[in-house]
């Protein structure tokens, strides 16, 4: 994206399945005294790490270097506070741990940083501080406001606010624990306990899960269940995600581990046959009743 902007960039690669390394960052930025802006994401959803925010923050302050903070799957289920930790700009939306609707995204600055006039934009529809300056002067949306979209995320808010970060941290954490106890005889976290966000949580069971292929299978098997997971394999690490956030009914979670029971003992059954219909084998099994309610099948 900096790229195509025309702005100049180093990227810092590290491993994705740990936390980030604060001594790499710390030796970049002694090494080059250009650097202006520190750009990294807080939760790395695509396994599920989160990022030592305080420490970046603090090691970029020390050099005089400003803060870009992704925090688009962490904001609303981790608590994070700008006046614990002075970011410059922090930015997220509406579609993940504030569970609204896609469509609005909200950037969290000083107003020091919002008033400055250091730099030109380039873009009109990135133009944060333009939509800030409008707001504050008129009230007004600079194009047409996304009424449906706002007061849905009003409400989105209003929810969260209910519940608090913390608790909705705790309850995706409570989901993601119970998928792993779910899952657990047949696949694995990728991470250490230590690193693990509660918004998603990223599995591998390397003996049957090696390709691209195999996830889809596996795909396939758990949308005959009415349940539907991320569907890339993350190639470095061999692991496919499932996600934390949001409404879970916990009944999704023991269909979720009784869809893996049958997927992996039928990779195992040298008959290689399928074994039928989920809905009735729930029933056989005793593990569901017609009392309960069931997601409608596809
Ligand atoms: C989802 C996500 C994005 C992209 O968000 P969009 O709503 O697709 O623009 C960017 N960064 C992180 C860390 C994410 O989890």
């Amino acid at each position: 994206m900096l790229q195509i902007r025309g702005i100049n960039a180093v990227s810092i690669v590290a491993p994705s399945d740990q936390s980030f390394p604060v001594t790499k960052v710390a030796a970049c930025l002694e090494g080059d005294s250009g650097i202006t802006h520190l750009c990294f994401v807080h939760c790395e959803t695509t396994t599920g790490v989160v990022n030592p925010l305080r420490p970046m923050v603090e090691l970029a302050t020390r050099h005089g270097v400003r803060t870009i903070i992704d925090a688009m799957s962490s904001f609303g289920a981790v608590e994070t506070s700008a006046r614990e930790v002075p970011f410059d700009v922090l930015v997220t939306s509406s579609n993940k741990c504030i569970e609204g609707p896609p469509g609005v995204s909200f950037v969290v600055a000083s107003l020091e940083t919002l008033d400055s006039k250091t730099s030109e934009t380039n873009s009109f529809v990135l133009d944060v501080r333009d939509q800030w300056r409008n707001f504050e002067q008129t009230g007004e949306w600079r194009s047409t406001p996304p009424t449906h979209v706002v007061q849905a995320c009003a409400k989105a808010l209003e929810e969260l606010a209910i519940e608090g970060v913390v608790r909705r941290g705790e309850r995706y954490a409570s989901v993601r624990d119970a998928v792993i106890r779910a899952t657990g005889p047949y696949a694995s976290p990728l991470l250490d306990p230590r690193d693990r966000s509660p918004v998603c949580l990223a599995l591998t069971a390397r003996d049957i899960v090696r390709t691209q292929e195999d996830l889809d299978a596996l795909y396939a098997h758990l949308v005959e269940y009415n349940l539907y997971i991320y569907t890339k394999l993350h190639l470095p690490t061999r692991s496919f995600r499932i996600g934390c956030m949001g409404c879970i009914d916990p009944m999704w979670i023991r269909l979720l581990g009784i869809a893996f029971e049958d997927f992996f003992s039928a990779s195992f059954d040298e008959s290689g046959s399928h074994p039928g219909p989920p809905y009735n084998r729930l029933m056989e099994k005793g593990h569901l009743t017609c009392q309960e309610t069931m997601p409608t099948p596809k």
